[in-house]
């Protein structure tokens, strides 16, 4: 069921659990404010997601209550992994659904990254 984006965090969502260590995880990175793993179902060749490691539901959620620390420490490891993945030169999507409209379906923020093959134009 899609996450409504103004609900309460819910520390039973399967990536807090993730971060706890309680369910594996197939870990590309990690640093003190964020954790990035494969996507158990990947979309793309490449289909890594980006959590911080703080309680936020959504992106909204993160942009409105985390420290400028966090958000910075953030939006680096996201660019971070891209890079050392080998992203940049054949390029990537990032992707962060919030809320019913998106179809987010887990309650902790986190940011796709796509890539590995043309992925065309994005859907409306
Ligand atoms: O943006 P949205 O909430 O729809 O995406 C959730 C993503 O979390 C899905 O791509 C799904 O495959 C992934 N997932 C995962 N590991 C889990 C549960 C979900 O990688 N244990």
């Amino acid at each position: 069921m899609a996450v409504d984006a103004t609900q309460p965090y819910d520390d039973q969502n399967i990536f807090a659990r993730i971060l706890r260590g309680e369910i594996p995880s197939r870990k590309v990175y990690e640093d003190d404010f964020s954790l990035a793993f494969h996507d158990i179902n990947p979309q793309s060749p490449t289909h890594i997601l980006v959590i911080p490691k703080g309680a936020y539901v959504s992106w909204d959620d993160f942009t409105a209550k985390a420290s400028d620390a966090e958000i910075a420490g953030f939006v680096r490891a996201v660019g971070h992994v891209a890079r050392d993945a080998g992203l940049v030169a054949p390029g990537y999507r990032l992707l962060a659904n919030t809320g019913t409209h998106s179809h987010q379906e887990v309650p902790h923020l986190h940011v796709h990254i796509m890539a590995g093959r043309p992925l065309g134009p994005l859907l409306a």
